[in-house]
Order: structure tokens, then C-alpha cells, then sequence
């Protein structure tokens, strides 16, 4: 026999009941410890597309070095890209170190109350711009995510691709709607705490696969649970095809030395360091073929595989073979522009997760070649 639906709740209780159970279930994390907007901006940056538990570790060391505005705003660009290194999407943080450039410059070092300024600042849109008006400041300013999305699709069994402008707006619209009831309950940080339970409510219970709904406030209330089809919802459309892409990295040594460059300001991964590289077609043989008509003979002897690094980013499926080889004779630059880098500044410089573990190959090969 099938459940018998709960009558439709007043959405104040729904409010209630979640911002109860936030109560109970918050998890404890460090920057909900703070109320300092500066702060609780860099969690959220971080956040995108990260887990809580990656970011925990570079969220404290980066308020360590980085503790306000103004310490962001003033530091160099390659320390900043080294403290994010690891977290990936570097315009993330391109864009955080410009935004506190701006405040520093127009606004006095302060972060702005008002959301409309907020949302004018780089890299800061819709969603980051709610969360730190409502988390720091207490504004009635919704918010809305993928977690958000999906537990306010499986609640409603809201049928449609929450990416259409129309069924978004409506999420949007129901977004702002609790908020504002979190507001008028009066209950003490109730606009903080109502947003802070709904990303919490999708990212603990109402999970993307096997949802815990014996566990969830709200299920007596949730459609899809009573429809029998919470995998079902948020109906999202077929994910972009997954690409694959190859890539051919010299390693080219000369006296304990590596030749690095640096990306350009406005590629991706700009201002990062990286080892020369070609693109290839995936699965062709011969990358050390290419280097050696990328390089010509230019005093370098022959390649040796160092090793495959596989990484996803976006849609894309990544390899890159790494080869070294020796520059012999004079000094000399190579094509492309760089340096050459001694291996104990190697770990100064800000790298992608790929190229640092390219790095760190070559130099346990080179601990084994040449112990202490
Ligand atoms: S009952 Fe299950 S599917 Fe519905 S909102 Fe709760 S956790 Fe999500």
C-alpha cells in the first residue's frame, strides 16, 4: 500500500523543521566559527567544486598567511597561486585576488554590506554574493546551488532541466521565499542559518546517489520520496561527452637544473609554472618523437620516458607522458620562453596538480640517481 501523502505544510514549518535540525546536525566546520565576511568569502570560493574535506586544511593555512583583506590584497600573485595550488580552477582565484584589490582600492579594505555591490565584484555571482550577505551580515538573500537544486527538485518532484531559465527562476524564486520565512520567524541568525542548512541538508542527507531520506527533516513532505523515484529528480540534462586529450611534457635537465615557464596571465591556469609541453593526439606513439622535432637536436640527448600523469578537468580525460632529456654544453634558452630552475626552488613555484606530480617524478628519479 503506498504512503498517504502529508497535507501540504505551511512553508513556515518546513522552515522550522529544517532550521531545527540544523541545529542538531550542523556540522562543525572553521570557518562557521567566524562572522567575518572576508573569511567566510574564501570558504565559499573554495568550495566550488571542492569538497569540505580538500578545503578544510587549505582554507586555515591560506587565513594563516592571508588573515584579511588587505594582507590578500597585498600579496604577490605567485605566492597567492602557490597557496591555492592543488585546489585547481586557478580563476577562482585570480579573480579572489583581484576582488580584494578593488576593495582595498575603492572601498577602504572593507567588505561591502550591500548585495548589489557584492555581486559587482570578480568572480563573485548570484551565489557566493547570498551566501556572505546571509551568512555574515544576516540578510533575507537566497542562495541556490546544485545541492539546492536538488533537494528542492526531489521535495517538489519538480519535473523540467533545472537549467532551463524558466524552472530556474522558479527555484531561484522558492530559494528566496524560505529565506525570507527564516527572516520573519524570528529566530536569532535565522537567514544565516536557513541557507547554511539547505546547502548542508543536499550535501549530508539529500545526496546525489542513494539519498539517506530515513534521515531527512523533511521527508514526510518530500514528493519524490512519496512517489518512490528521488533518483529521478533534479531531472538534469545528459552531461557534455566526456573528451579525451594527450600531452607530450619535456623535462629537459641540465646540472641539476629544469627548464620551467610560466603560463600566460590570460590562459587557462594563468601565471602557474609549468614544464614545456606539447599537445598530441591521444593514444599516437612516439611523444618523445614529437619533442625531438619540437627541439630539433639543440645539444639535447635522447629522451627517456619519465612517467604518465592522468587527471580530469571538466569534461576532459587528460594524459600527459612526461620525458626527460640533458641539455649538453653551453647554456643556452630554449623556444618557447622560461627559465631554468634549480630543484630546490622547484617547490617555491606554483604549479598544476599534474606538473607538480611531473616534478616531484623527476626528482625522486634523480634522489635515487644521486643520494645524499
Ligand atoms: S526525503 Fe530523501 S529525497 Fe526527499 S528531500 Fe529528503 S533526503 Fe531528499
Amino acid at each position: 500500500m503506498s504512503e498517504k501523502p502529508a497535507p501540504p505544510p505551511h512553508l513556515g514549518s518546513l522552515v522550522n523543521a529544517l532550521l531545527d535540525w540544523y541545529g542538531r546536525h550542523a556540522r562543525d566546520l572553521p570557518w562557521r566559527r567566524t562572522r567575518d565576511p572576508y573569511a567566510i568569502w574564501v570558504s565559499e570560493v573554495m568550495l566550488q567544486q571542492t569538497q569540505v574535506k580538500t578545503v578544510i586544511p587549505f582554507w586555515e593555512r591560506w587565513m594563516r598567511e592571508f588573515p584579511d583583506l588587505i594582507s590578500l590584497a597585498e600579496a604577490p600573485e605567485d605566492r597567492v597561486l602557490k597557496l591555492w595550488e592543488g585546489l585547481g580552477y586557478y580563476r577562482r582565484v585570480r579573480s579572489l585576488h583581484q576582488a580584494a584589490q578593488n576593495l582595498k582600492n575603492d572601498h577602504g579594505g572593507r567588505f561591502p554590506k550591500d548585495y548589489e555591490t557584492v555581486l559587482e565584484l570578480p568572480g563573485i555571482g548570484r551565489y557566493t554574493a547570498g551566501a556572505i550577505c546571509s551568512i555574515a551580515w544576516g540578510q533575507a538573500v537566497p542562495i541556490l546551488d546544485g545541492n539546492i537544486i536538488r533537494v528542492f527538485c526531489r521535495l517538489g518532484a519538480l519535473a523540467g532541466d533545472p537549467k532551463d531559465p524558466e524552472l530556474n527562476r522558479m527555484l531561484w524564486e522558492q530559494s528566496k521565499r524560505w529565506v525570507e520565512t527564516a527572516a520573519a520567524s524570528g529566530r536569532p541568525e535565522a537567514c544565516s542559518h536557513l541557507n547554511q542548512a539547505l546547502m548542508e541538508w543536499g550535501a549530508t542527507v539529500c545526496t546525489p546517489r542513494v539519498p539517506a531520506c530515513d534521515r531527512c527533516p523533511l521527508s514526510a513532505h518530500c514528493q519524490a520520496r512519496l512517489q518512490g523515484r528521488v533518483e529521478a529528480f533534479p531531472e538534469l540534462a545528459a552531461r557534455a561527452k566526456v573528451t579525451a586529450r594527450e600531452f607530450v611534457v619535456a623535462l629537459i635537465e641540465q646540472r641539476g637544473r629544469v627548464w620551467v615557464r610560466q603560463r600566460a596571465a590570460d590562459a587557462l591556469n594563468g601565471g602557474l609554472w609549468e614544464f614545456p609541453n606539447l599537445e598530441v593526439e591521444p593514444g599516437a606513439a612516439g611523444g618523445d618523437l614529437r619533442l625531438r622535432s619540437f627541439f630539433g637536436e639543440m645539444n639535447l640527448q635522447h629522451w627517456k620516458p619519465l612517467t604518465v600523469v592522468r587527471h580530469a578537468i571538466t569534461r576532459y580525460r587528460v594524459t600527459q607522458r612526461a620525458f626527460a632529456s640533458e641539455w649538453v654544453g653551453t647554456v643556452g634558452e630554449l623556444p618557447g620562453g622560461g627559465r631554468w630552475c634549480r630543484e630546490a626552488e622547484l617547490e617555491a613555484l606554483a604549479m598544476s596538480s599534474a606538473h607538480r606530480r611531473i616534478a616531484r617524478a623527476w626528482t625522486g628519479v634523480r634522489d635515487r640517481l644521486h643520494p645524499d
